[in-house]
């Protein structure tokens, strides 16, 4: 029988853009023989836009009224869109890579693509994700956790805590992607405003071990025993790979399978799955790794539960490698939704 399917795209964070274009390639290539496409989009305001053609206004930066009912996000004239068989979330970062959406789809009764509220929420939170990490005994580069409260009560307290892990280091905020907020310092004194700075996005941050590193990047997809894809390698252009690098002028470059001996691929691929089914992972993640390039060590670095889903992107790229072509890896994560679903009832 065809399915409907929502395809929820746009959103809130950063990465609207890049979810408009990745789910413009969902809607592409999801086998018309099989599936409807239902496009439903989230505008930057937040209001889901469920009438005319959702692709189109969303990329006209529409932002339309919130319809009559105070509790729910729709658009006025939406009320009568129909519930689709299975969502499919290409919603990157905060809002539907968080565990917010999944919640929100949860009471709606229909299975949705990817992991569930539990990991999104935990994965997206790089400080959560290292302290499950390090409680199964996967490397994590070595790092110190601040709360705003603790920075403002003992300023220099933290500072000498975070002093042990050297220079340079990496200010992040716990709860973002795509670069966004995360600083290299390279001088102690730059130090405090940089986590001053960090602390304008988030709460919590992180301070990480600068290491001078290779950026390895692994395509999980699945349940609890998981497909593994080959490793990717990304060279990243500048100092690190930050925002501009990722979606502006991109000029990072990347390699598929990355050149590796055979004893760390094996590492690389089952540290992956064990980091996946650490975190209650389901559909799909991209497993991000550094190898410490003086001690050849490996190190988890974060997962991302709604990688780039451009054709082009790494994630579908390493699937692709691996013997998953676009389409068919579209409907494995449209069935796994649905075995997800079927299991949890
Ligand atoms: P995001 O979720 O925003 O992608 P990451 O933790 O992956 O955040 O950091 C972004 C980039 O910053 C990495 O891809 C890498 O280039 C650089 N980076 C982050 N942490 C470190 C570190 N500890 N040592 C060296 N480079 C790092
Ligand atoms: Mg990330
Ligand atoms: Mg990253």
């Amino acid at each position: 029988a065809r399915l409907s399917v929502g395809l929820l795209f746009g959103g809130e964070s950063p990465e609207h853009e890049v979810s408009i274009v990745s789910a413009r390639s969902i809607a592409a290539h999801l086998d018309p023989a099989r599936y409807d496409v239902i496009p439903m989009g989230i505008a930057r305001n937040g209001v889901w836009v469920l009438t005319g053609d959702p692709f189109a206004r969303l990329a006209a930066g529409e932002q339309p009224e919130r319809g009559p009912h105070p509790f729910l996000p729709f658009e006025r004239g939406a009320e009568a869109t129909p519930l689709p068989d299975v969502f499919f979330n290409a919603i990157h970062g905060a809002g539907g890579e968080d565990g917010q959406l999944q919640g929100f789809l949860e009471p709606l009764g229909r299975p949705y693509t990817g992991a569930g509220l539990l990991a999104m929420a935990a994965g997206l939170d790089k400080w959560i994700t290292k302290r499950i990490w390090e409680s199964e005994g996967l490397p994590v580069v070595p790092y110190r956790g601040l709360t705003e409260e603790g920075w403002a009560r003992d300023r220099e307290g933290a500072l000498a805590s975070i002093q042990p892990l050297g220079l340079p280091l990496f200010v992040k905020p716990a709860n973002l992607g795509s670069s966004i907020g995360i600083e290299k310092v390279k001088r102690f004194e730059d130090l405090a405003p940089a986590l001053d700075r960090a602390f304008r996005f988030d709460r919590r941050v992180l301070v990480e071990q600068g290491l001078e590193v290779r950026e390895l990047e692994v395509a999980v997809l699945g349940g609890d025993d998981p497909f593994v894809s080959v490793v990717g390698e990304v060279l990243p252009a500048g100092e690190f790979y930050d925002f501009q690098d990722k979606y502006l002028d991109g000029r990072s470059t990347t390699r598929i399978p990355a050149d590796l001996p055979a004893g760390l691929q094996d590492q690389v691929r089952a540290s992956a799955a064990a980091a996946y089914r650490a975190l209650d992972a389901y559909g799909m993640a991209r497993v991000d790794f550094f190898v410490d390039r003086p001690t050849g060590r490996l190190f988890l670095n974060e997962v991302n539960f709604i990688p780039g889903f451009t054709s082009i992107s790494m994630y579908p790229k390493m699937m692709e490698a691996s013997g998953v072509p676009y389409p068919e890896l579209l409907t494995r994560l449209i069935d796994l939704a649905i075995k997800r679903f079927q299991q949890r009832a």
